[in-house]
């Protein structure tokens, strides 16, 4: 086995638990040798040759800023990347494939912006030293598939266009309005298809640091499309947008990059994923501390074995259970006909924006996915459950139902009254921490809030706000539960997390639940019955009655012109190609969710 000692640098605060990491280690106490010391910068050093993983630091450290773990030892050769002594290591890379789309998929923190920043250039790889020479990296990779791709990396005969997960840190660097910005990038003159597959039309005279979060990952993606470049890399392209700006931004990476070139996309949403790659790699392993990249896969037999929680080829497990797609029809049987929530037909005006909702009802034991385009008013019925907005005409909020709410925008000051993560959860729950208890196992430990209890909560980042707005939801004993986009920030696994967190409560409490999300896996995993919104963003905002999981996703994915199909093995959704056999038959008979 190798052994792998990682130390959080920001989790670790020497200055408020006395070194017992490194007073209790028995290397240490022994005097023979040092296996664990303080370093120049004031925090612990661990010497892994030295180290015998006993674990006693791990549990000494009241942060949980120590990760000690044992990898098999064939893994040790495939270190490609690691972030200095104790830091993040990466196994191995995806390997780029000349006229296929190559997708990355995998946990936050496991590697996947690492393994795509050397494949663009942004990063040399240090195969685990200081540095390490390019002579060094091509023998490590003589003999395999990369090797050729990295000699012209080395060579400099690999032009890069590349879109940065973060795309708000782009705005720093960039000046100027989009179409000016957009036209000074286009090397292959594709401005106007790009314009239009991206429907950025009506924004070509903004600012590019006054578009929003959509607007602007819908340029970038643009700006990417129209480099004449050899290698094209998205690192999340579709943050912030909804399900038409999804589809369209992957259709745009699959018919607008030439066949001849290397295509790369990180991505959490699994319908999309599946859409826009040939081949998968998985990146599996423990957040913060290591990663290691599978495999090439076919598309649909990677994302299958994903959704196992298993892979053939390294025989490695990495769930300890599948996830389970259940055929609609199975679910209706299950929900409770007994009327939870009634509400008659509403209205509400809000500056030039009008909505009209359907009078409608929530059953016992229900899940309601609601399903639209972003500035359609889905946020704004939301708000009307949870008695935010109060509509014009009609009547739904219902003061003797106890809320649990989590919002699309999660601020610092919604927890303004708590200072560290463990303040807002032990509120919420007094249980939090009991290992034993399914809030721990299913909510705490796999959102990885574990990991940062002691974090304080204005220095939290977007995602780790989410994360805790939603598990502070999940925590509450509720009679409705309302979740505006819970998958935003979150990683695939996080997002199935939650959704299966979020059936266990619904089923298990008998109460009901509205999902607003963008993602139709997740969607499609927990929604019994769904919530069509339509109309024109900005404009006017129709929301239909709840309807049944296919007819409201018939109706929804016949505005899109997208169908879906169920995937054999698995049953898990999976988009059809355009203008594929299937595609042209089940848009025949109407049929646009599945067969
Ligand atoms: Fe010392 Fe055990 Fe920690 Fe290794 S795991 S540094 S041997 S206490």
């Amino acid at each position: 086995m190798v052994r792998i000692a990682v130390v959080d640098k920001d989790l670790c605060k020497p200055d408020k638990c006395n070194y017992e990491c490194i007073r209790f280690c028995p290397i240490n106490k022994s005097g023979r040798a040092k296996a664990i010391e303080l370093g120049e910068d004031g925090k612990p050093i661990i010497y892994e040759d030295v180290c015998t993983g006993c674990g006693i630091c791990i549990k000494k450290c009241p942060f949980g800023a120590i990760h000690i773990e044992n990898l098999p030892e064939e893994v040790e050769e495939k270190l490609v990347h690691r972030y200095g002594e104790n830091g993040f290591a990466l196994y191995g890379l995806p390997i780029p494939k000349q006229g296929e789309v190559t997708g990355i998929i995998g946990r936050n923190g496991a590697g996947k912006s690492t393994s795509m920043k050397i494949l663009v250039g942004l990063l040399k790889p240090n195969l685990g030293k200081e540095e390490a020479t390019w002579d060094e990296i091509l023998a490590k990779f003589k003999g395999t598939e990369l090797f050729n791709y990295l000699k012209k990396l080395k060579d400099g005969k690999i032009k890069a266009a590349y879109k940065p997960q973060y795309v708000a840190q782009v705005t720093k660097v960039l000046k100027g309005e989009v179409g000016q910005l957009l036209k000074k990038a286009d090397e292959r003159g594709l401005f106007k298809d790009v314009v239009k597959e991206l429907n950025l039309e009506h924004l070509l005279d903004r600012d590019v640091r006054k578009l929003s979060g959509g607007e602007l990952q819908r340029f970038l993606i643009a700006a990417v499309i129209v480099k004449d470049a050899d290698v094209y890399a998205f690192d999340e392209p579709t943050a912030y947008l909804d399900v038409k700006e999804r589809m369209n931004a992957a259709r745009a990476i699959r018919n607008l990059i030439p066949k001849s070139r290397y295509t790369l996309v990180i991505e959490h949403d699994l319908a999309v994923l599946d859409y826009v790659s040939d081949l998968v790699h998985i990146i599996y392993g423990v957040p913060g501390v290591y990663g290691i990249v599978s495999h090439p896969y076919g598309v649909r037999v990677g994302i299958n074995h994903y959704i196992r929680g298993f892979l053939p080829a390294e025989n490695m497990r990495i769930r300890d259970r599948p996830i389970v797609f259940k055929a609609p029809e199975a679910r209706e049987r299950v929900i409770s006909t007994e009327k939870y929530l009634e509400w008659p037909e509403l209205y509400k005006k809000l500056g030039s924006f009008e909505l009209t909702v359907e009078s409608g009802e929530a059953h016992r034991g229900e899940i309601v996915g609601i399903l639209g385009p972003n500035g359609i008013g889905k946020t704004t019925f939301i708000k009307m459950l949870a008695g935010i907005i109060k509509p014009d005409k009609g009547e739904l909020y219902t003061p003797q139902l106890k809320l649990a709410y989590k919002p699309q925008y999660v601020v610092p000051e919604m927890f303004k009254n708590f200072r560290t993560v463990r303040d807002v959860l032990r509120k919420v729950r007094r249980d939090f921490l009991d290992t034993s208890s399914w809030y721990y196992v299913e909510v705490i430990k796999r959102l990885g809030l574990n990991k940062m209890l002691d974090k304080e909560v204005k220095g939290l980042s977007g995602g780790e706000l989410q994360k805790l707005a939603v598990a502070v939801a999940l925590g509450m004993e509720a009679d409705l539960y309302l979740f505006d986009e819970p998958s935003a920030f979150l990683d695939v696994e996080e997002r199935l997390a939650v959704g299966n967190a979020i059936r266990h409560i619904v089923e298990s409490q008998g109460v009901t639940a509205f999902v607003v999300d963008h993602d139709l896996v997740m969607m499609d995993l927990i929604a019994d019955r769904v919530m069509v919104f339509r109309g024109e963003p900005g404009k006017r905002g129709h929301a239909h009655r709840p309807m049944s999981l296919r007819e409201g996703m018939n109706l929804f994915l016949k505005d899109l012109g997208i169908t879906f199909r169920r995937d054999a093995d698995t049953g898990r959704p999976r988009v059809n190609k355009e203008g594929s056999k299937l595609d042209r038959m089940q848009k025949l008979s109407g049929e646009y969710y599945y067969t």
